[in-house]
């Protein structure tokens, strides 16, 4: 469609919608999901989510196709992660044994490699090595990869889930951390200088609270809890996290983790659990206005997205349309009264 689409949408004689007592939001953007199947970005739509961001598929060649078609939920992929050799995506995922970087100059093997695919973005799974039975990459490692990355234009997402992981993402210099802490505390200098740098954080807090509750119902990770040979993993902690972030004027986007992972511990819904992590980022400390903006504007910002975000001419018609004021009560936004995609509409 070209430009003006907005009104276009919504002024033609079929499409007058009668939106008394409604909010018309941008669609919705999951900054953090795993998609595997057309139907799934069809249940994205469903919920208004219109655009959503793969963070790491093991099967790259079928997913890279299911980029930009006409009437379901937009989707861009970072292909695969990268991992240390040996890592848990190698031996109990299904990621093939060629994606473990192996060393410095093996990271710009897998970066080129990457590029070539032309995927979107780039994953780094930084894992802490004081955990048990994790393959970590080095910091040395870690560095070559954002080097390379940035040299070809990628940005950077680190999955980082402890205050090591945290710590050696910024020292490289990465764009984005993806998922929060659960265990342990952030020394208070790294909140400040993840805002310093301009780090954004997706906390992906419905991934956190799911994992905490499957984890918890455990009997050895209950049992090595209270033998104190491990933290106890708790919710509360990440929301903790999250709020540290905030406190230090870190720019926070939304993203859940949906997946359909058999291997992994816990697995948030397509598309509605969005609407959940809105709830908890509002729990955790934004207001309704700033939690919608993690969805839309603010997360079109950080991934480079100038297309849509916003309801304005110039950009997609990626729309939903919700019953009651969501700028005042997030809850509202499941109350779906219309749902669009580039200006055709969906539900
Ligand atoms: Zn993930």
């Amino acid at each position: 469609m070209a430009n003006g689409l907005i009104c276009d949408a919504i002024a033609t004689p079929d499409q007058v919608v009668d939106a008394d007592g409604a909010t018309m939001l941008p669609g919705l953007i999951d900054t953090h999901v795993h998609v595997e199947t057309l139907d799934n970005l069809k249940t994205y739509g469903h919920w208004g989510v219109t655009t959503v961001l793969d963070m790491a598929t093991p099967d790259p060649e079928s997913l890279l196709k299911l980029r930009h078609h006409d009437g379901v939920t937009d989707l861009y992929s970072a292909g695969y992660p990268a991992v240390a050799p040996k890592a848990t995506q190698i031996t109990k995922m299904g990621y093939p044994e060629s994606i473990g970087v192996a060393g410095i100059a093996d990271a710009g093997r897998f970066i080129d490699a990457q590029a070539r695919c032309s995927v979107d973005y780039v994953k780094i799974i930084i894992e802490d090595p004081k955990q048990p039975g994790t393959q970590a990459l080095s910091p040395e490692v870690i560095s070559a990869l954002v080097e390379r990355a940035h040299a070809k234009g990628l940005k950077v997402i680190a999955h980082t889930t402890t205050p090591v992981s945290v710590h050696r993402a910024v020292v490289a210099g990465v764009d984005i951390l993806t998922h929060v802490p659960i265990a342990g505390e952030l020394d208070p200098e790294v909140p400040r200088e993840v805002a310093a740098k301009g780090i954004v954080v997706s906390p992906t807090l419905t991934m956190m609270r799911g994992l905490t509750s499957a984890l918890g119902r455990r009997p050895l990770l209950r049992a090595q809890a209270a033998a104190r040979l491990m933290p106890k993993l708790e919710y509360a902690g990440a929301r903790r996290s999250t709020a540290a972030y905030l406190a230090a004027g870190v720019t926070v986007v939304a993203g859940t983790d949906a997946n359909q992972d058999s291997t992994a511990p816990f697995s948030p819904s397509a598309g509605e659990s969005l609407h959940d992590e809105l709830g908890l980022l509002v729990e955790a400390g934004l207001t309704p206005v700033q939690a919608l903006r993690a969805a839309t504007v603010t997360a079109a910002e950080v991934f480079a997205l100038p297309d849509r975000g916003a309801i304005e001419t110039g950009r997609r018609a990626d729309l939903l349309l919700v019953d009651g004021d969501s700028t005042r009560d997030i809850s509202t936004t499941t109350r779906i009264q219309g749902i669009w995609i580039k200006g055709q509409r969906i539900r």
